[in-house]
């Protein structure tokens, strides 16, 4: 079988290459699956490169996504020929990923391939629409409604901002995008958004800690010093769900929004999302976002581009979502 393997150097340095290897060499698990698509995240360009932290022990086989075919497995829930999908439970960070044409897994991890989505599109969508679901959900429970006004979506040419786009858009809110790439417009609009809003507006540290009461709602994929100012423009009792640190980690905020406007921060981790939840994200994904929309976010590609691609995500290059062929 074919994978991207890492290699780690003794000067800690790491490197990436498709290989051929041994299926022998697969880590222990339940459920073997022929791997038919996998796709690109942030964290996949860390895994894959510096490691960031995320991974333990190489050679290692990164692809925090996967979806394919069981090929055999030791646990009731699942049959030879069923298909399946995998995202999250540190999947590709402590344990060999999706960047392999098979995978050996846990059957807690796996969820049934949704109705109405194939396993290409299902890696179209992948770790960050998954989230960019849950983080509009945690919005939706938080009593969001396209009456409420317009919604912001911040690093919305990215992987969670330009699933997050399509899929408020088609349900009926007014989505505005905040993006470093102006010439993006056209992508914006086709996605659904009816304002884009340049990165450069919303970079700057907070100076006032309340602004002009603007945003109903926020799907935040860039954290830093760009969350910190929206806070302090999101309407009374709106919320923002917190997803990315694509601009950074610190928070340089005052607590002012919170106590004076009673704005919420929701925080959206879909790593260790429960079963039960990731089947209800799954089936919002497969009624909410229109195929088109996710078809025009789309670029594919093989084993042999990540190690460009993954590069290329961590400096902000990459626009919506890759999928990757691993046959
Ligand atoms: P992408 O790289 O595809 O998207 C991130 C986008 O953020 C970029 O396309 C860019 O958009 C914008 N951006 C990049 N750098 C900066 C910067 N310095 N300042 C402001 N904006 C910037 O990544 P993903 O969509 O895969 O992931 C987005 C974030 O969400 C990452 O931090 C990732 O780790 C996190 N994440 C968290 C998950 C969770 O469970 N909480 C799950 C999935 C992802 P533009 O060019 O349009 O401005």
């Amino acid at each position: 079988m074919r994978a991207v393997i890492v290699e780690q150097a003794e000067d800690g340095s790491t490197s990436a290459s498709v290989q051929e290897i041994d299926e022998s060499r697969l880590p222990e698990g339940e459920v073997t699956v022929r791997v038919e698509f996998t796709t690109l995240n942030y964290k996949d360009g860390l895994c894959i490169g510096p490691g960031g932290g995320l991974v333990k022990t190489y050679p290692h086989v990164p692809g925090i996504d996967l979806a394919g075919t069981v090929e055999a497995s030791e646990d009731a829930r699942y049959s030879p020929g069923d298909k399946v999908v995998l995202t999250g439970w540190r999947v590709g960070e402590l344990h060999w990923g999706g960047y392999a044409q098979k995978a050996r897994v846990k059957a807690d991890w796996l969820v049934p391939l949704p109705e109405g989505l194939t396993t290409k599109q299902a890696m179209a969508v992948g770790t960050a629409g998954f989230t960019a679901m849950l983080a509009i959900m945690a919005l939706e429970d938080h009593g969001l409604t396209p009456e409420a006004g317009e919604v912001l979506v911040t690093g919305a040419t990215g992987g969670v901002g330009s699933i997050a786009t399509a899929i408020l858009a088609n349900l009926g809110y007014e989505v505005a995008g905040v993006t470093g790439r102006l010439e993006q417009a056209q992508y914006l609009a086709l996605l659904g958004a009816s304002k884009m809003v340049s990165r450069d507006e919303l970079d700057h540290t907070v100076k006032r800690p309340l602004e002009r009461e603007t945003w109903a709602g926020c799907v935040d994929a860039v954290g830093g010093a760009m969350l910190a100012r929206v806070l302090g423009q999101m309407k009374h009792g709106a919320s923002v769900a917190a997803v990315g640190l694509a601009g950074g980690a610190q928070l340089p905020a005052t607590v002012v929004p919170f106590l004076l406007r009673g704005v919420n921060l929701l925080g959206i981790d879909s790593v260790m999302q429960p079963y039960d939840a990731r089947l209800r994200a799954w089936q919002r994904i497969a009624s909410d976002l229109p195929k088109d929309r996710l078809q025009g976010m789309m670029v594919e590609a093989r084993l042999e581009d990540l190690p460009r691609l993954a590069a290329e995500i961590l400096e902000g290059r990459v626009r919506g979502r890759v999928v990757v062929n691993v046959n």
